[in-house]
Formats: structure tokens, C-alpha cells, sequence
């Protein structure tokens, strides 16, 4: 297909995200509110449009991704009517509620707004690995879903236009909740002047791969609200992180990310509760 498609807002993601629709054939206009940055573009072929009006004219297909959603609407604020009509795909970062406002906003001029989560960098973009996170207007989606594929997988999450923000926080909470486990197992192998990277590619990761699957397990039990062997197995790991603590204190390494890990799983075992269940309330769930 070779959808039309405007992007605004040209740093590192927007040009990614340019280069892709162009590479797919597309024809591209873009804006930028520092104009230079359409250079390396235009010499590809993109057309660069005077203002946002312009450029959100050129297309039925416009693509948002700028640095925050002040930056978002300072770029649309005067757009006027052009959105109307037209779909309005938001790839900037930001909470779910900001999303929602902005889906509002947006809906009141007339677009079919779909915001975006972008679970990729830059250099990913267009790459079989790249996945984009959707949600919001189904219409406008489905519009135009062959288009954004060519940024990568394309997940519909539904028409929440908060949810591909969620769905992005929660992936990302995942990921540096790995991330602090990885740092500390590395400062307590490297405590010992081991080899953090034979640590990390023989032991940590396989033994990672197979811990998913209780982690699958616990998601099936958070879902259904029935905690199979609470009380032992929380117990017995309750008393298993007074271990990890007090190891990690007489190898000098600072046990700081772990130790609210451990009071979690205290609480828990001393109110017979699952750990997930402490985390909802603690939200004024
Ligand atoms: P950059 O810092 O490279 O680019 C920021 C963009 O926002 C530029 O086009 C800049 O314009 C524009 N901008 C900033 N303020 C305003 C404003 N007031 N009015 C108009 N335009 C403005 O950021 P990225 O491209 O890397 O990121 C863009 C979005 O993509 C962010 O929300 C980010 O979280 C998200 N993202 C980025 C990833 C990454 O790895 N880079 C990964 C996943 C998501 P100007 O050139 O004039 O300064």
C-alpha cells in the first residue's frame, strides 16, 4: 500500500519513524519545529510542509511523536479544523491519563485518535523485533494498521486510548525490575573480582529463562484471586531474603534495591496476604 503519511516531529524517533514509512514506499511529509532536521528526509524524497496545518493536510494518516505532551500540543494548538477527518496517531511518551486527555482533545477537532506506545529504539524501527503498542480509536486503526506495520508489529490493546500508555509502563516496570535484579547479582559476583559476564551468560540468564515459568503460574493465580500454598512458599521466601540481605551487607554491596523486595514479602508472610495483593492496596485499590 502506499498510504500518504504526515509525521510531526523529526528528533531520533520521529526520523526513524519516518525512515520506515519512506523505506515502505510512502509517501512522507514532515515538520518539524527545528526545520533542519527534515534535511537528511527531504534528501530521501519527504516533502517538508511550512507549518503543522500544512503538513497535517498533506495526509489522512498523521504520525505525532515529539518529546512530550507539551511539545504535542504546542505543535497541534493551531491546526485549526485540519484534523477532522483524519487519523491521529500518538507515538509520544507519556502517562495514561495524559492520554486520555489528549484522545479527548483530539476527538472534539474531529480525529480518530489512536495513541502508541513505542516498545523500540530508534535503530529498531521497521526491524522484524520492533512492536508498537495501540489503542484507542478502532476505525482509525484499522485504517491504517498495513501502514503502521511498517514500524514494527502493530498490538491493538482496545479503546482505552490510556492503554498502550499502561500496557508501555508495565513492560518497562518488568524490564528495570530485571534490570535492578541484574545489578545486584553482578555486585555481588564482582564483590569476589568474578567475571560478571561468565555470571551473566551461563548462570543468570538460563536460570532467569526458567523462572518464567512461575511467573507464569503467579499471573494465573493474581488473575483468579486463589493463592495456592500461600503461606509456606511466602514464608519460606519471606526468610530467604533475611539471607540475601544479610549476604549482600557483609560483601559490601549496597543492598538498597532489594530491601524493599524484602519488606514486601515481610508484610506478606506476617498478614498471610500474597505479595500482589499488598501492591493493589498500598495503591488505594
Ligand atoms: P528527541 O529528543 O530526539 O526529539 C524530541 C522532538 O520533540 C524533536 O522533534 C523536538 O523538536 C520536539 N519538540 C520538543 N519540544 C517541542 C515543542 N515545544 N514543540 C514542538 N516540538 C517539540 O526525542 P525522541 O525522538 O527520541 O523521542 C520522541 C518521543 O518518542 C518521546 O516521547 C520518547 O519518550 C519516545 N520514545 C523514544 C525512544 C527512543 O529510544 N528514542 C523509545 C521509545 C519511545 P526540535 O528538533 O525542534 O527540538
Amino acid at each position: 500500500s502506499v498510504t500518504p503519511v504526515t509525521v510531526l516531529g523529526l528528533g531520533a524517533m520521529g526520523s526513524a519513524l519516518s525512515t520506515a514509512f519512506l523505506d515502505g514506499g510512502h509517501p512522507v511529509t514532515v515538520w518539524n519545529r527545528t526545520p533542519a532536521k527534515a534535511g537528511p528526509l527531504t534528501a530521501r524524497g519527504a516533502v517538508a510542509a511550512a507549518d503543522p496545518r500544512e503538513a497535517v493536510r498533506a495526509a489522512d494518516l498523521v504520525v505525532l511523536c515529539v518529546l512530550d505532551y507539551a511539545a504535542a500540543y504546542d505543535t497541534l494548538g493551531a491546526v485549526g479544523d485540519a484534523l477532522n477527518g483524519r487519523a491521529l496517531v500518538h507515538l509520544t511518551n507519556g502517562t495514561p491519563a495524559q492520554a486520555r486527555e489528549f484522545a479527548q482533545w483530539a476527538t472534539q477537532r474531529g480525529a480518530h485518535y489512536v495513541d502508541g506506545g513505542i516498545m523500540s529504539t530508534p535503530p529498531m524501527i521497521g526491524d522484524s523485533g520492533s512492536l508498537v503498542l495501540y489503542s484507542g480509536d478502532r476505525t482509525g486503526f484499522d485504517a491504517h494498521r498495513s501502514t503502521l506495520e511498517r514500524l514494527g508489529a502493530a498490538r491493538w490493546l482496545g479503546s482505552d486510548p490510556g492503554a498502550a500508555a499502561l500496557h508501555d509502563i508495565a513492560l518497562l516496570s518488568g524490564m528495570y525490575g530485571l534490570f535492578a535484579g541484574h545489578l545486584h547479582a553482578a555486585a555481588l559476583i564482582a564483590s569476589e573480582g568474578g567475571s560478571v559476564t561468565e555470571f551473566t551468560t551461563e548462570l543468570l540468564i538460563p536460570f532467569l529463562e526458567r523462572m518464567m515459568v512461575p511467573m507464569k503460574y503467579s499471573s494465573r493465580e493474581i488473575d483468579s484471586g486463589e493463592f495456592a500454598d500461600q503461606e509456606a512458599s511466602i514464608a519460606m521466601q519471606a526468610t530467604a531474603f533475611v539471607n540475601i540481605i544479610e549476604s549482600t551487607a557483609a560483601q559490601g554491596v549496597d543492598p538498597a534495591l532489594l530491601i524493599p523486595m524484602r519488606d514486601l514479602y515481610h508484610r506478606a508472610a506476617a498478614e498471610g496476604r500474597d505479595p500482589s495483593e499488598l501492591l493493589a492496596k498500598k495503591a488505594g485499590r
